[in-house]
């Protein structure tokens, strides 16, 4: 039950969390999934819709959804989880991204995000398979990361 993903992925997707920083970045991973393991093999990034409060809640628009599926499909890949960073707070799942999460079977990448007003440095990064098959049976659980 692990999330494998290539290291110039892995980098890409923390550097992605220091650019943004203070705000949170936000992306959708494509690859492939094999029972419970998911290898990921492309990244893209995703506009954060949510301009109220962009520090602590994210969101990837539908359309976006729609055209990460289409591209996946091209070289035979799902989208397998999303990813976004935590400024200034741990790199654990909060409510809203409970609340929020609704792709059983996919990956949540949370990477905590740290620094001064303007520059920001990735520190740990976290993976939260959602399993179950409906909101009533819904739970993040910690999937371990292997960088290749
Ligand atoms: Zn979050």
């Amino acid at each position: 039950m692990s999330l494998t993903i290539p290291q110039p992925l892995y980098d890409q997707l923390r550097a992605h969390g220091e650019e943004t920083y203070p705000h949170e970045c936000c992306g959708i991973m494509l690859g492939k999934a094999d029972g419970d393991n998911i290898t990921v093999h492309e990244l893209l990034r995703a506009g954060n819709t949510r301009t109220d409060s962009a520090h602590n809640r994210y969101h990837i628009a539908p359309q976006e959804l729609i055209a990460a599926q289409r591209q996946g499909r091209k070289s035979g890949l799902d989208i397998v989880g999303f990813y976004h960073s935590h400024p200034d707070h741990p790199a654990q799942w909060s409510p809203t991204d409970f609340a929020e999460a609704h792709w059983f079977g996919c990956a949540y990448v949370i990477t905590s995000v740290d620094g001064d007003k303007t520059t920001g440095h990735a520190k740990i990064t976290n993976s939260f398979l959602l399993t179950g098959t409906s909101e009533d049976d819904k739970a993040f659980v910690t999937q371990p990361i292997e960088v290749s």
